[in-house]
């Protein structure tokens, strides 16, 4: 922590007006136990997407709040790596605890500066990470070895060893969930944690931090708020960070690898989707249409990696799913993300706004392709300047449009018919991207099939649920590099192997 640092203090009990919390959040990361400024001074607004208004500051970290984050992070993780692992577990499996007691402050928090709808996400989230928590704190006993036989009179084991010092870097759209998957692997298995949060959603992740900081160790998890180059960059190049831990873009996953590489460090990466359902004529059409909105994560904007940004729909049933999933989409409620009626918040930035329009601009635009837009746009005054984006649902698009090509990150689905399986799984698969595919059939041979030919990294067969803990969850191609959620995640990702022989003849 820098000598200077002036200490904030914060409400430890739920604090339920989510403005107060921001502002007692405002201009902070956490170091050593402390909320404390940049070193610089320096600030940036954290706007709430719904109305515009800015609602807090964030600390905008740069190489010296590294510098001070690392350093303490790798002070702290030599007595952290001595504590037995069950104890680090148990120690995270209480922070889940705290944290239950505080979801629905965090859900707030989350909803105010991301315009997710408390309901259909903020909650939801806020909720999941406690459950990560204590998956990852209840494994404390599995960072275990093997014995290996060698020779006689040769006891041959390997056991696993922390890497030291953790750099995580996560994207705004499912900040506290994302990080989760992050740090509690990461500090169950001996290491310590940097986090650097997204730019549009620093506040409620500061606050789960804070919340786990009075539990954990100081040094064990410090956060940070900045920008990617500024603040993310210098975390991923710092030489005391052993191992980087990655959410974001393919473009900024490259540079990532590369600096990575430099070092010689490992990484994980988990990067975008243009995630295919296909969805055949014999599927329990309710429950299908049903699950093309969740899939297609419409309460989230479309604001994920796995959304059914492409729908594949065999022809018999084209023109029915179509309408049937317009009529449901209708049926939201788009509004004020801390209403609890609101199915459908805002999207994240004018940057994000600027983007999704231009691809509905571009579909709409395309000779012989229908756009819908489904759902209202909310009629309050006071969300007049908020960041809503109605869901929009297109046919007839090529194949070679940027729309079924490119990842949206927008409430934009793209739905084709097919007749054939085998050039359904061809079109499926032809994509930069391997994320998440989903299949809805009654044939479980043809499910089976697809689950095994479709390249991607989580095949649902009718249903698709968002990662859960335990089942691994990355993708394949441009999607990604290396697993996480899972025990075998935790191992491969936080831990390296280390043989010891012992010689007894
Ligand atoms: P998105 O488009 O979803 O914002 P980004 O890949 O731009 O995705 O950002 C994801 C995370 O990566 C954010 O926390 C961002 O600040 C960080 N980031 C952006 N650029 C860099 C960089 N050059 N080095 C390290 N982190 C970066």
């Amino acid at each position: 922590m820098p000598d200077t640092a002036i200490v904030q203090t914060t409400p430890l009990e739920p604090c339920l007006d989510e403005r107060k919390l921001a502002a007692a959040l405002s201009g902070s990361h956490l170091i050593g136990g402390h909320l404390v400024p940049s070193v610089s001074g320096k600030t940036f607004p954290v706007v709430n997407p719904a109305t515009g208004q800015q609602v807090a500051v964030a600390a905008e970290g740069d190489a010296a709040d590294v510098d001070a984050a690392v350093a303490d992070s790798a002070r702290a993780q030599k007595e952290w790596a001595r504590m037995p692992s069950r104890k680090r577990g148990a120690l995270v499996a209480q922070c889940a605890g705290l944290i239950r007691t505080h979801v629905e402050e965090i859900a707030r928090l989350i909803a105010l500066e991301t315009g997710k709808a408390l309901r259909t996400e903020s909650r939801v989230e806020a909720n999941t990470v406690a459950d990560v928590l204590e998956f990852f704190g209840g494994l404390g006993s599995e960072i275990k070895g093997e014995s290996v036989p060698f020779a006689p009179n040769v006891l041959s084991v390997t056991v696993r060893e922390p890497l030291g010092v953790v750099g995580a870097i996560i994207p705004w759209n499912v900040p506290l969930l994302l990080m989760s998957l992050k740090i509690a692997p990461a500090l169950v298995a001996g290491n310590t944690v940097v986090v650097k949060s997204a730019e549009e959603a620093p506040l409620a992740v500061l606050r789960i931090c804070e919340l786990m900081n009075r539990i954990l160790p100081p040094g064990c998890f410090n956060m940070l708020s900045g920008f990617g180059p500024e603040c993310g960059a210098p975390l991923v190049t710092h030489p005391a960070v052993r191992k980087v831990t990655f959410t974001g873009s393919v473009p900024v996953g490259r540079i990532v690898a590369k600096a990575a590489a430099e070092k010689l460090i490992p990484v994980t990466l988990e990067l975008g989707g243009k995630s295919p359902m296909i969805v055949f004529a014999d599927c329990d059409f309710e429950k299908t249409v049903a699950g093309a909105l969740t899939s297609m994560r419409f309460t989230r904007q479309g604001q994920s990696c796995t959304a059914a940004s492409r729908i594949y729909v065999e022809r018999p049933i084209f023109d029915r799913f179509v309408a049937a999933m317009a009529e449901r989409v209708d049926a939201m409620v788009m509004g004020d993300p801390l209403d609890e009626a609101t199915d459908i918040g805002t999207i994240i930035s004018d940057d994000q706004m600027d983007r999704v329009k231009g691809f509905i601009a571009e579909g709409m635009a395309t000779p012989g392709a229908t756009g819908r837009a489904c759902s209202a746009m909310p009629s309050a005054p006071e969300l007049a300047s908020g960041k809503f984006i109605q869901p929009h649902i297109f046919t007839n698009l090529p194949p070679d449009s940027r729309l079924v090509r490119e990842e949206i990150f927008g409430p934009v689905t793209c739905i084709f018919p097919f007749d054939e399986a085998e050039a359904v799984l061809n079109a499926a698969n032809d994509s930069e991207y391997g994320l998440a595919a989903s299949v809805w059939t009654n044939n479980l041979k043809i499910g089976l099939e697809f689950a095994h030919r479709l390249e991607a990294g989580l095949v649902q067969i009718n249903q698709n649920l968002v990662v859960q803990a335990n089942l691994s969850y990355g993708g394949v191609k441009s999607s990604g590099l290396g697993k996480e959620a899972s025990l075998e995640s935790m191992l491969e990702h936080f831990t390296h192997k280390k043989t010891i022989m012992m010689n007894y003849a």
